[in-house]
């Protein structure tokens, strides 16, 4: 048994090792935070968690509860197990030093890219090869008019959470988002708890 639990402080970011079969329960511990969540497999980081795989592997531009998700080589990295939100993003990428700068003018922002640039770089992964992340609980309404956005205030309130299996070796990468400009994270920053668990 090693169950661990690891909390992501408001604004910053962390990446973890799990194995395949563990269980992973990703909790918004005040309510409206948005966690950028990224995977990479633990014994090849060619193959990581891609957007844009699960969303044609599922035929759908959300994920629910007995979703899987899928690497940029079509293999199931993750199970959805359970989710009490039910309202994520798989569309936007991180936030990053130009997404404040062009439209906000802010020099120097902490953001998601670079949090998971420093945390990724024990495994050797660069700026420029972070991959698009799952946005757990960004709410950012799909338009009938093909619009996406703009993004809102998270459903999750405090305590909500999304728990994953783990389908192979993995490096997880969690960003509590540091998005303070915009109703993204209910204009207040705060902190996600991961936990690892045997069994549910
Ligand atoms: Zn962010």
């Amino acid at each position: 048994m090693e169950n661990q639990e690891i909390v992501i402080t408001g604004g910053t970011g962390r990446a973890f090792p799990i194995k395949s079969g563990k269980y992973l329960i990703v909790t918004d511990v005040e309510g409206k935070q948005v966690a950028d969540f990224i995977a990479v497999n633990l014994n090849n980081n060619e193959e990581y968690l891609s957007t844009a795989h699960t969303r044609s592997m599922n035929g759908r531009v959300t994920v629910q509860k007995g979703d899987m998700l899928y690497s940029n080589f079509r293999h199931a990295l993750l199970e959805i197990v359970e989710d009490t939100v039910g309202v994520h993003d798989t569309l936007y990428p991180c936030c990053d030093p130009m997404r404040y700068k062009l439209d906000f003018g802010v020099d120097g922002h902490q953001n998601c890219r670079e949090n998971f640039t420093h945390a990724l770089k024990e495994y050797g992964i660069d700026y420029w090869r972070v991959p698009d992340p799952f946005n757990i609980f960004q709410n950012s309404p799909l338009n009938p008019d093909g619009t996406f956005g703009p993004s809102t205030e998270p459903k999750s309130k405090a305590g909500d959470y999304v728990v994953f299996r783990a389908l192979t070796d993995l490096i997880i990468g969690i960003s509590a988002c540091p998005q303070d400009m915009t109703p993204l994270n209910g204009f207040h920053i705060t902190d996600i708890k991961a936990n690892i668990v045997d069994h549910l």
